[in-house]
């Protein structure tokens, strides 16, 4: 089995049920006592948030692609960034190890593809929706036509995330927020959603909605899981 390097922290709240799942997929495949070979670096976010607010991605790419050498170091066989966000400077990562990035966008555009759609409603931080590096990655690489949220939309999505989410706070009212943005992305064309977010799937799940729902963290978690014990 692969070590894991888990790049975490952004917010603590998603990188939670990261290892969790890396290490039912590990058991549920292994049986017995098997559990995942990981390495968790996990950043304080307040740090990459300010970077985020201050547009210093530069600074954040330098930061992250530290954080990544000392897990390819430590033993990291392949890195996972618990975050959709932050791949804005996944090719910052990339460039600074040798060992391969897991990006988040691709198993999720393989599962996407796989159940048959091909317009999506994106949810996500500002970032995620509205520059290219991730809308990009799903089109360019997976074929996808993707959807965002109106401005105010957009807006109240990305606001629950940091004021609420990544403090663990979950409410009713952000819930019914987000699935009436949900059911007009729907009303707009789009055949399912990408919970663009790891910590979205913290406050909404496929209970909530008939739409078919993609929650990036458990397609992330899931794919290392999987890439670990790939031969
Ligand atoms: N975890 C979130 C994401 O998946 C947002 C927090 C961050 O900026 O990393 O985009």
């Amino acid at each position: 089995m692969k070590t894991i390097g888990l790049i975490g922290g952004m917010s603590w709240e998603s990188t939670l049920p990261y290892y969790r799942k890396i290490n039912e997929t590990i058991r549920d495949r292994l049986g017995g006592l098997h559990s995942a070979k990981l390495i968790l670096y996990s950043v304080d976010f307040h740090d990459i948030e300010l970077l985020q607010r201050a547009l210093d991605w530069q600074a954040a790419g330098v930061e992250l692609a530290r954080v990544a050498r000392a897990l390819e170091l430590a033993g990291s066989d392949f890195l996972v960034l618990c975050t959709n966000t932050m791949h804005k400077v996944a090719a910052a990562v990339e460039a600074a190890v040798a060992v391969p990035l897991l990006h988040i966008a691709d198993p999720t555009g393989v599962e996407i593809s796989r159940a048959g759609y091909s317009t999506v409603g994106l949810l996500g931080t500002r970032f995620t929706m509205e520059e290219a590096f991730y809308r990009d990655r799903l089109s360019e690489r997976h074929g996808l036509r993707v959807i965002t949220p109106k401005p105010d939309d957009r807006e109240i999505i990305h606001r629950v995330i940091y004021d609420e989410l990544c403090l663990g706070v979950v409410t009713p009212t952000a819930r019914s927020e987000y699935l009436r943005i949900v059911a007009e992305l729907a009303g707009r064309g789009a055949q399912a959603i990408v919970l663009g977010c790891t910590e979205i799937s913290l406050l909404v799940g496929q209970q909530d909605a008939e739409i078919h729902l993609f929650d990036t963290t458990a397609i992330h978690a899931t794919a290392a899981a999987e890439q670990a014990l790939a031969d």
